[in-house]
């Protein structure tokens, strides 16, 4: 049985401990960002580190590799990058690996960073996306035009709805704030903003998300709806033509929020 454990880092990051059968003592991590909270985790449990997944360049994302790598010598899967040279198993869309009987399926995500990638486990109906998709929002989008990010997002909003979603930072709160302005009707949304409130009120963990949730909340996955376009006119002046051209205004007009 499957266990996931989340190890909270900086002032908003998790990194994803992968546990493939509890009564064994081989885990992995996603995204670790930082060593000592891996280490200090591995050696609380008994556990030992079997390899290290990559999903972009970011520091905040690789910055506890080569620590981690002189206590564990492990594989490190991830995209291809020349900030990444530790990467020792190059991966790409539609690639398949195995670790521990765990079939992962990787996922290109391409937007909030050129080469950024997701690990989708197809038999747990489990994601996890770095800083593509966020619960209730999105990563920003340093590379590449907002097609092809929105195409990004598209791919995973096409997972299972039951799929759930470990991304990397507990921006929860204040991307359903963002949210709600731009959806105030939506009582999907109104719900769930409440329900966080009252999880970070008690400085509880808001993930995993799950795709359902965030295709009836999450407004970069909405950008098709009424309620995106009507909002980006109030701001913007204009109506977007396209999907691509709504989601591409949207983050923009998030990046410079002032709620944030
Ligand atoms: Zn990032």
């Amino acid at each position: 049985m499957l266990k996931i454990t989340s190890i909270p880092a900086f002032e908003n990051n998790y990194f994803w401990i992968i546990q493939p059968d509890p009564a064994q003592d081989t885990v992995f991590v996603v995204d670790p960002g930082a060593a000592q909270p891996v280490l200090d985790y591995l050696c609380t449990h008994q556990l030992k580190l079997g390899a290290i997944l990559i999903t972009h360049r970011h520091n905040d994302h690789i910055g506890g590799v080569n620590d981690l790598l002189t206590h564990y010598p492990v594989s490190v899967y991830g995209p291809r990058s020349d900030a990444i040279p530790q990467v020792t198993v190059y991966l790409g869309d539609n690639d398949h690996f195995e670790l521990g009987e765990l079939n992962f399926h990787v996922i290109a995500v391409p937007g909030h960073t050129w080469e950024h990638i997701a690990f989708y486990l197809p038999q747990q109906k489990t994601l996890f996306c770095g800083d593509a998709l966020f619960a209730g929002g999105c990563g920003r989008r340093f590379d590449g035009t907002a097609e092809i990010m929105w195409d990004s997002l598209q791919k995973l909003a096409a997972l299972p709805d039951d799929t759930r979603i470990y991304c990397a930072h507990e921006y929860t709160l204040s991307n359903l704030r963002f949210a709600l302005a731009v959806e105030p009707d939506n009582a999907d949304l109104q719900e769930r903003l409440h329900h966080v409130e009252q999880l970070r009120a008690n400085h509880q963990i808001t993930l995993p998300s799950i795709i359902l949730l965030e295709k009836r909340t999450n407004p970069f996955l909405r950008c098709q709806e009424n309620g995106a376009k009507i909002f980006i006119k109030s701001q913007l002046g204009e109506t977007p033509a396209t999907a691509a051209e709504a989601f591409g205004a949207l983050r923009a007009i998030k990046d410079t929020w002032p709620a944030r």
